[in-house]
């Protein structure tokens, strides 16, 4: 309870404070930074997905300037021969404020991507933008069929038949590519699972269809449980280490990723930088409660 009182006054606290324990899950604010934690990842045998910060913009011109900053990465990272691909989220370019104009501007930066041999993934955000997510996604495969894939949230009732319904969008020449995650965002029991045993259920049960279906799995977990799950099932398909990658939040679990690099797996991590680091970090830290004793310790390390 302490630590849930401390979490929503988060926003509160000096930014200074919030850095400390920010620094472990973020690359920094520039590229540059991204640039050495994707180099240091890659030296690990570990590839990476770029994000740049901010999300849930409220005009059209902060729409603008996230797709040039966009650009502006894609061009550096492609040039720096960093062995990654992107990571967007649709609210950024305006998917709340005008879905038209934040289509076009995702299919810029998939043509980008795509014009380097690249990739992008829409992530996947709170509910009033799945369909929305969807849809763009749709249109983004039909025309750039390699280049694009999505994120999907085992915590919502609708995935399954969501990823079913996609099923349309496969092709011999270019694999359907979902990263497979639980959801972060509160999302009212109507419409999710909130029990995590029910989440988890789900969350494998997708797994497996996407085995089943060819789909390719980007199965991004840091849950022990889930990941032999996982382990568990492309045993039993005898799932080829091409069609899966295992991902990771920069930062998190650094042990369990160097394992399952060791056996042999697939890795990404999810790189997160840039100037809004403080929203990101505060959200993160009112997911995770338990995290504010970082917060707390630095406090008072630094008194
Ligand atoms: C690569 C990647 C991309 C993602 N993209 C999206 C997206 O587009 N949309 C979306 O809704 N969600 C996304 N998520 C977040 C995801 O939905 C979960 O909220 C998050 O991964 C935590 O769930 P978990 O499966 O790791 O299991 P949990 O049961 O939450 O965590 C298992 C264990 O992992 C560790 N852990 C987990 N998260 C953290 C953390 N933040 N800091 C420190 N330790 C942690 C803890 O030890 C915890 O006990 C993404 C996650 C990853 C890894």
């Amino acid at each position: 309870m302490f630590h849930k009182i401390i979490s929503q006054a988060l926003p509160y606290f000096p930014p200074k404070l919030i850095w400390q324990f920010s620094k472990s899950y973020i690359a920094g604010t520039t590229t540059q930074d991204a640039i050495n934690a994707s180099k240091a990842l890659n030296r690990e045998n570990v590839m990476v997905t770029l994000d740049i910060l901010g999300e849930f913009i409220k005009t059209m011109s902060q729409a603008a300037k996230n797709r040039d900053d966009y650009l502006a990465l894609i061009r550096t990272i492609e040039a720096a021969a960093i062995n990654g691909n992107y990571s967007l989220k649709p609210s950024m370019f305006g998917l709340l404020i005008d879905k038209k104009t934040c289509f076009e501007y995702m299919r810029e930066l998939t043509a980008e991507a795509a014009s380097h041999g690249n990739f992008v993934r829409i992530d996947m955000e709170d509910s009033p933008c799945v369909d929305d997510s969807i849809d763009i996604f749709r249109r983004l495969k039909q025309e750039f069929p390699r280049n694009i894939g999505l994120v999907l949230q085992a915590y919502l009732k609708r995935t399954s038949g969501d990823l079913e319904s996609m099923l349309d969008l496969r092709r011999d020449d270019a694999d359907l590519n979902f990263r497979l995650v639980k959801g972060v965002y509160v999302e009212p029991a109507a419409i999710a699972y909130k029990a995590y045993k029910d989440i988890n259920a789900h969350y494998l049960e997708d797994l497996e269809f996407m085995f089943k279906n060819n789909v390719y799995a980007a199965i991004a977990t840091h849950d022990t449980p889930l990941i032999q799950g996982a382990l568990d099932l492309i045993d039993q398909y005898q799932v080829p280490k091409e069609k899966y990658e295992f991902q990771m939040l920069y930062g998190v679990t650094p042990k369990k990723r160097r394992e399952l690099v060791q056996n042999g797996h697939r890795m990404r991590v999810y790189v997160p930088f840039g100037e809004q680091w403080f929203g990101y970090s505060t959200r993160r830290l009112k997911e995770n409660p338990a995290m504010v004793r970082h917060i707390l310790k630095a406090l008072v390390d630094k008194g």
